[in-house]
């Protein structure tokens, strides 16, 4: 994980700002009809007619958003195409087109560049999206990544954060917590190699975590899965803060309460045990740790059918008067207001 890999390195300088840009995206081809001219002009020309377009963007900083010490670039380039498409996806909209920019210090040899637009094509390759066009230019501190990602959908399907009605069911995709346990993990063995490079460590009983963390998945297959059960939510949103302030945003948008049960929070096996181990409360963790990805929707009560044996969903609870507040409710069957303390808030705690 930490070794240094000293292969060979080319200085980006050698290429200059056109070589550079050529270099790095000679590999990509349009796959779509909508994009009828990607990278290589002043801007991208699109064509989406009759539908709805999504847009959104998001800026991942070194330091801030991703430690490169234990981040491989290519991994990173995967993920900052993830948190864009999975925006995407929680406006129930299909991921067409992606736009990447980046700003570089001269410390990344043009080989690090390559394994950050390595992870970018496999991304682009899997979730079938045009890269069409971004910027370059260099930065005097670390590596910034802003992805912008485009998507299309029919106007009537879009789901906004304000849909949901009292008494829909609340669900979430996958399981929770995974990527902040990842890392915790990941940032143990970073103080461990400091003291003591030579140690090896075992990480195989954490590796679903580290996953979690490194190569996140955007839910494309949520929506697609719930293309096929003719399900339409009533309000969406993805999982990138933690569960409680999703929950949170869902429910004052849509100015409604909520009942969530705490015994039907998804967790994995690997994150209880390290909970354990970390001295976690693993409801916490799911509750405020972020960058799980996972969707997390309101549906009407007569779609209960369609979805309660499906094993990628669980019903986590229900949708209740504004009046009602926003409540937890434990195992031993107390209720406990929601609070909103994202991921950040429970990092200053450690
Ligand atoms: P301009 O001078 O108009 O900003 P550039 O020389 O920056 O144009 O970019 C040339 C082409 O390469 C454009 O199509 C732009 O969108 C694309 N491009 C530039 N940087 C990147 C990048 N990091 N990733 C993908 N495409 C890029
Ligand atoms: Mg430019």
């Amino acid at each position: 994980m930490f070794e240094n890999k000293d292969q060979s390195r080319t200085s980006l300088s050698e290429l200059g700002e056109f070589g550079l840009i050529d270099h790095l995206t000679k590999n990509f081809t349009n796959k779509h009809k909508s994009t009828i001219k990607g990278i290589g002009d002043d801007a991208a020309v699109l064509e989406h007619s009759e539908k709805q377009i999504v847009v959104t963007s998001d800026l991942l900083v070194e330091g801030v958003h991703f430690d490169l010490s234990f981040m491989p670039l290519k991994h990173l380039g995967y993920k900052a195409i993830m948190v864009n498409l999975s925006d995407v996806y929680a406006m129930n909209a299909e991921a067409t087109q992606v736009i990447v920019s980046i700003a570089v210090s001269n410390r990344f040899p043009l080989e690090a560049l390559e394994e950050l637009y390595a992870g970018i094509e496999l991304a682009a390759g899997i979730y079938n999206i045009d890269v069409v066009g971004g910027d370059t230019t260099s930065s005097t501190t670390g590596l910034l990544i802003s992805v912008t990602a485009i998507g299309t959908t029919a106007p009537e399907k879009i789901v906004r954060r304000d849909g949901a009605k009292v008494g829909d069911l609340l669900v979430v995709s996958g399981d929770l917590g995974g990527a902040y346990m990842g890392l915790q993990i990941l940032n143990r063995e970073k103080e461990v190699y400091k003291v003591n490079p030579n140690a090896q460590p075992d990480l195989e009983p954490y590796a679903y975590l580290i996953e979690r963390q490194l190569k996140p998945e955007a839910r494309k297959d949520i929506i697609e899965l719930l293309e096929k059960l003719e399900v339409q939510p009533t309000s969406m949103i993805d999982i990138s803060d933690g569960l409680s302030s999703e929950i949170i945003h869902l429910c004052k948008q849509s100015q409604i309460g909520c009942r969530l049960y705490e015994e039907k929070i998804p967790l994995d096996p690997q994150l209880i045990s390290a909970c354990e181990e970390f001295n976690l409360d693993s409801t916490t963790v799911a509750l405020s740790g972020g960058e799980d990805y996972e969707l997390l929707f309101t549906i009407p009560q007569t779609d209960f059918e369609k979805i309660k044996a499906n094993p990628h969903l669980s019903i986590i609870g229900h949708m209740v008067d504004e009046k009602e507040g926003m409540d937890l409710v434990t195992r031993g069957n107390t209720l406990v207001p929601i609070v909103a303390r994202g991921w950040n808030a429970l990092k200053e705690e450690d």
